[in-house]
């Protein structure tokens, strides 16, 4: 199989037209780290890894999108660690301890929006008691267990979590710009057991992300005469990190924030891109025992302009639907997984090779 770390020599193969747009995109490199052990050690470093002789040189690959100025650091030896076998007991049975909290009983144990509460078939909404932004909303899950969802019940979270961002908009005119996320047990910063996604809805400007793109996206246009994101999503599929399920574009970022991200765009918040997001999200579920996840979902403004530049061309015409989806790693795992390269050196340390990620999404996908 080919692996990130073959990277440099897949890019130079490429076809010249594909080659040019992968180099407007991306910069990378491939060096060796290399040490020398003690005598005392080498029993250990077998142990550890398998074959002190695979750590004394040590192949790595830095991949730099210098569009938006985003790294990642792929290493050999930790890309070809096997995935863990199965979740840990101890965990399990720390979801199942807290059934009964305030979530398994939303009418009573949560806040309603001033617009009231909108119930889904699988799902109610909350009101977020301490907010991000002024709006902030939450759906609850019927089920306690996040990790226990079907493509039905996905597909009601997020219809519930529009019409949360319909009547929020209703309600508050002002506030157009929505962002849906899960953040999914408490490696992914989640405060509540009990499943859960969450929605806010921004007044004036939209999140930096969403502004960020937008600018990226017509800086390129203007620059290249292309669309950023098409152009990303092309250059994955050329290098087999990307696939389509209806209008929907799947692909493995090369340059990720952080382990295992799967990126979706598309132009609509359908039933092909819920069934695209559950596909990956039961992917990382059954093949990788993800049990810890962020999911961030960027959506164009409700009215595609900017309420402080009325009379400006629609500027967000044309910004697509993005969602994306990182594994936080191991519940039972004490260290966390995001320090100073991922904080201050904007270049994230990358466990798990793209390539593994995306051959097990093309069978599910099938
Ligand atoms: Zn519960």
């Amino acid at each position: 199989m080919v692996s990130i770390i073959d990277l440099p020599k897949t890019a130079s193969g490429m076809k010249k037209e594909d080659k040019e747009l992968f180099d407007r995109f991306f910069k990378v490199r491939l060096n060796t780290g290399e040490l020398a052990f003690p005598k005392e050690m080498i029993g250990w470093a077998d142990k550890t890894f398998g074959n002190h002789k695979d750590l004394e040189k040590q192949k790595i690959v830095y991949v730099l999108n210098k569009l938006i100025y985003e790294g990642a650091l792929f290493n050999e030896i930790r890309s070809k660690r096997p995935v863990a076998a199965k979740s840990n007991e101890d965990t399990i049975a720390q979801i199942h301890s807290s059934e009964g909290d305030p979530f398994c009983k939303p009418l009573t144990g949560t806040p309603k929006d001033t617009f009231g509460r909108i119930k889904g078939r699988y799902c109610t909404t909350a009101s977020n008691v301490a907010k991000y932004d002024a709006l902030h909303g939450l759906i609850v899950f019927s089920k306690h267990n996040p990790l226990e969802f079907t493509e039905k019940e996905l597909q009601d979270y997020f219809d519930t979590a529009l019409k949360w961002v319909e009547a929020g908009n209703k309600k508050y005119p002002n506030a157009k710009y929505p962002f849906i996320l899960w953040n999914c047990l408490w490696r992914a910063a989640a405060s509540i057991i009990h499943g859960h996604m969450q929605m806010v809805l921004g007044e004036e400007t939209h999140y930096a992300e969403a502004e960020y793109y937008n600018k990226i996206r017509l800086d390129y246009a203007k620059d290249y005469g292309g669309n950023y994101w098409d152009d990303l999503y092309k250059i994955h599929n050329s290098i087999g990190l990307g696939l389509e399920l209806g209008k929907s574009k799947v692909f493995l970022n090369v340059a990720p924030r952080k382990d295992k991200e799967i990126t979706i765009i598309s132009d609509a918040f359908d039933k092909n891109f819920v069934k695209a997001i559950y596909s990956s999200l039961d992917t990382l579920r059954k093949e990788f025992h993800m049990e810890s996840f962020n999911l961030g979902i960027i959506m164009p403004p409700i009215e595609k302009k900017h309420l402080f530049k009325k009379n400006a061309p629609n500027e967000w015409t044309g910004f697509p639907i993005i969602a994306r989806i990182v594994d936080r790693g191991a519940l039972s795992s004490k260290s966390g997984d995001i320090a100073g390269m991922e904080m201050f050196a904007r270049t994230p340390v990358i466990e798990t090779d793209p390539y593994k990620v995306m051959e097990k999404l093309k069978e599910n996908f099938k």
